[in-house]
C-alpha cells in the first residue's frame, strides 16, 4: 500500500516536462506572479547522448530516457509492431529526437482554421513560431530571433547530400534553403533546433532559464496517475513518486502536456474516454468521450538503402577507429563534423501529382545506412533515403488496456490502412528513385541494397512498404482541438465541458502538420501559454466584479 502525501497548492500543475511542457513552464513563471508545478515522469536530462546530436541515435532503446513504447500489431504492415520511442526525461521527445526544425504548410495551420478553430489559422500562429525562434540567418517576416530555440544550420555541404539535392532539381524539385520560408517545396539541407553543435531541447532553451525561479516547483519521477476534480472542475492532479502516491491542487489550472500517447492516457485513467473501455477497466465513466485517443495520426516512411561507390559515408567514419576519433576530437575542438548531425541532413519536399496545391510527401536524406531505426550502421560504405506521405487518411487510436498507470496503453496507428496512403507512398516511392537514377546521384550508387532490383511493379513497392515501412516519430490529434462532437478541446485548448482542464502538446492537432512535428508542437506551447495567462486575466476580473 503506497504511503498518501499531500502537497500545497499551486496556481497551475503541468503534467509533462518535453516539448510543450517546458515551453509552458517557463512562460507561466515569467511574471513571477504565478506558482507552478511542473510534473516529469522521467529524470533530469543529464546523459551525454542527449546533448550531442548524432546521439539521437544511442536513445532509441535507452529506458532511461524513453518510453520505448510499440505499436500493437499492425493490420496493414503485416501484423508487425512498430517501434514508438517518446522522450521519458525533461525536454520529453525534444531531448531525444532527430533535431530537423520543419514547421510544417502554412495551408496547414489554414486548414486547421477551416476547420472552425478560430486563432490558428497560419497568420495567427506566425508570431508564435516567430517569438520562440532564434534564427542563425537572422530575422526577416517569417523568422525570428532572440526567442529560447535555436535555429542552425548544418555545419558544412556533404557530398552526398550536394549529389542529392543536384539530382532532385534535375528530376524536377526545385533547390530550396529554406524549408520554413515562404514555400515548402523543393529539395536543400535542414536546419537542426541546436545551439554550437549542441542540441537546443525545449528543457535546454526554456526549461533551463526558468528553472531558478522560486515560483516554479520541478518534480521528475514523478509519474501522473489521474486528475481529480470537483464535479466538472479540475481541481489537481495524483502522482506517484519514489513509492508514495501524492496529490498537488491547483487554484488555477490542470494542463496535461504529456504528448500523444500520455496524456490521452492519463484522461482515460481519470474517467473521460469511450464509456465501455473505462468500464470494462473498472474506472468510473465521468464522462463518455470516445474522442479521447481516437483520430491517432503518424507519418509512416519507407526507407531505401544504397551502397555507396565511395568511402564518404558516416559509416566510413564510424567503422574506422582513426576517422571516428578524428570526428570525436573535431566534435571536442570545433563542434562540427559527424557528431554535430541530426536525423536528416538534407531532404525535399514533394508533390506526387502535379494538381496537388502543396506538397504531400517528403524526402528524408541520410548520409549512414542502418539496417532498422537505432542500430549499428553497416560495415560497408553506405547511405539511405525515405519517403514519408504528410498528410495521411488513416486514423488509429491510444487506448489504456489496464487502470494501471504503470501499464503502457494499446497503440494503434492503422498504418495504410486507406488506399490513398497507399497510392501516395508508392507513388512517393517512384519518385524517390527517380531522383537516385540522375547521373549526378547515380554515380555514387554501387547497389540499390533494399529493396534492390526485383521490386519494380506498384504492387512490390507496397509490399515492401508493408514489410519495412515505420514511424518518422510524428504521432498526433489523439485529443484533437475542434468543434464536432468527437474533438477533446475547444480552439483555447480547454478540455470541452470541463472547467480548469487544458491539453496543450502536440495530441490537439486537428490534422497532423506536412513535416516534422517539433516545431509545431513549441508554438502550440507558446499559444497555449498565452491563453492560458489571457483567461486567468479574465476570471480575475469576473470574479473581482462578481
Ligand atoms: C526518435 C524521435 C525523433 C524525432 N525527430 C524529430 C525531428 O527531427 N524533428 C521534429 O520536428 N520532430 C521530431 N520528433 C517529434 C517531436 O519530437 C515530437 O512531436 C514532440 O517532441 C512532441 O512534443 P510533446 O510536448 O507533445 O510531447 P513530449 O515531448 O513527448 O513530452 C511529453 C512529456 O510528458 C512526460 N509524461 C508523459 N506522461 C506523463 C505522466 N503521466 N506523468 C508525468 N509526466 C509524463 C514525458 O515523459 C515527456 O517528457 C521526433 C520524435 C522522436 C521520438
Amino acid at each position: 500500500m503506497r504511503a498518501k502525501v499531500n502537497s500545497k497548492a499551486f496556481d497551475y500543475v503541468i503534467v509533462g516536462a518535453g516539448s510543450a511542457g517546458c515551453v509552458l513552464a517557463n512562460r507561466l513563471t515569467a511574471s513571477g506572479r504565478h506558482r507552478v508545478l511542473l510534473l516529469e515522469a522521467g529524470g533530469h536530462d543529464r546523459h551525454m547522448w542527449i546533448h550531442i546530436p548524432l546521439g539521437f541515435a544511442k536513445l532509441f532503446d535507452n529506458a532511461k530516457v524513453n518510453w520505448l513504447y510499440k505499436t500493437e500489431p499492425e493490420p496493414e504492415l503485416n501484423n508487425r509492431q512498430v517501434i514508438q520511442p517518446r522522450g521519458k526525461v525533461l525536454g520529453g521527445s525534444s531531448s531525444i529526437n532527430g533535431l530537423l526544425y520543419i514547421r510544417g504548410q502554412h495551408e496547414d495551420f489554414d486548414h486547421w482554421r477551416q476547420l472552425g478553430n478560430t486563432g490558428w489559422a497560419f497568420t495567427d500562429v506566425l508570431p508564435y513560431f516567430r517569438r520562440s525562434e532564434d534564427q542563425e540567418r537572422g530575422a526577416d517576416e517569417l523568422h525570428g530571433v532572440g526567442g529560447p530555440l535555436s535555429v542552425s544550420n548544418v555545419c558544412e555541404p556533404h557530398p552526398l547530400c550536394e549529389a542529392f539535392i543536384d539530382a532532385a532539381e534535375k528530376s524536377g524539385i526545385p533547390r530550396n534553403d529554406d524549408f520554413n520560408g515562404p514555400r515548402q517545396e523543393g529539395a536543400g539541407y535542414f536546419q537542426l533546433t541546436a545551439k554550437n553543435g549542441r542540441r537546443w531541447s525545449t528543457a535546454a532553451g526554456y526549461l533551463r532559464e526558468a528553472r531558478h525561479r522560486p515560483n516554479l516547483t520541478l518534480q521528475t519521477d514523478a509519474l501522473a496517475t489521474r486528475v481529480l476534480f470537483d464535479g466538472r472542475r479540475a481541481t489537481g492532479i495524483e502522482y506517484a513518486q519514489g513509492g508514495a502516491t501524492r496529490t498537488a491542487y491547483a487554484d488555477g489550472e490542470v494542463i496535461l502536456a504529456g504528448g500523444a500517447f500520455n496524456s490521452p492516457q492519463v484522461l482515460q485513467l481519470s474517467g473521460l474516454g469511450p464509456a465501455k473501455i473505462l468500464r470494462d477497466l473498472g474506472i468510473e465513466v465521468i464522462a463518455d468521450m470516445p474522442g479521447v485517443g481516437a483520430d491517432l495520426q503518424d507519418h509512416l516512411q519507407v526507407r531505401m538503402q544504397l551502397r555507396c561507390t565511395e568511402p564518404i559515408t558516416a559509416n566510413d567514419v564510424i567503422n574506422r577507429w582513426r576517422h571516428r576519433y578524428g570526428a570525436g576530437l573535431r566534435y571536442i575542438l570545433q563542434r562540427k563534423g559527424l557528431l554535430s548531425v541530426g536525423a536528416g541532413y538534407a531532404g525535399a519536399f514533394l508533390r506526387t501529382r502535379p494538381e496537388l496545391a502543396t506538397p504531400d510527401v517528403q524526402f528524408h536524406f541520410l548520409i549512414f545506412s542502418t539496417e532498422t531505426a537505432g542500430a549499428a550502421v553497416h560495415p560497408f560504405s553506405g547511405f539511405m533515403a525515405s519517403v514519408c506521405q504528410l498528410r495521411p487518411d488513416s486514423r488509429g487510436f491510444v487506448r489504456i488496456k489496464s487502470n494501471d498507470p504503470s501499464v503502457p496503453p494499446a497503440i494503434q496507428p492503422r498504418y495504410l490502412s486507406s488506399r490513398t496512403d497507399c497510392d501516395t507512398i508508392v507513388a512517393g516511392f517512384k519518385k524517390l528513385r527517380a531522383v537516385m537514377n540522375e547521373p549526378v546521384m547515380r554515380r555514387y550508387i554501387a547497389e540499390e541494397r533494399k529493396p534492390g532490383p526485383d521490386c519494380v511493379s506498384d504492387a512490390d513497392i507496397l509490399a515492401y512498404a508493408r514489410a519495412t515501412g515505420t514511424t518518422v516519430y510524428h504521432p498526433t490529434s489523439t485529443c484533437r482541438m475542434g468543434s464536432d462532437p468527437n474533438a477533446v478541446v475547444d480552439e483555447r485548448l480547454r478540455v470541452r465541458g470541463f472547467e480548469r482542464l487544458r491539453i496543450i502538446d502536440a495530441s490537439i492537432m486537428p490534422t497532423v502538420v506536412s513535416g516534422n512535428t517539433n516545431a509545431a508542437t513549441v508554438m502550440i506551447g507558446e499559444k497555449g501559454a498565452d491563453m492560458v495567462l489571457e483567461d486567468t486575466v479574465a476570471n480575475a476580473r469576473i470574479a473581482a466584479s462578481a
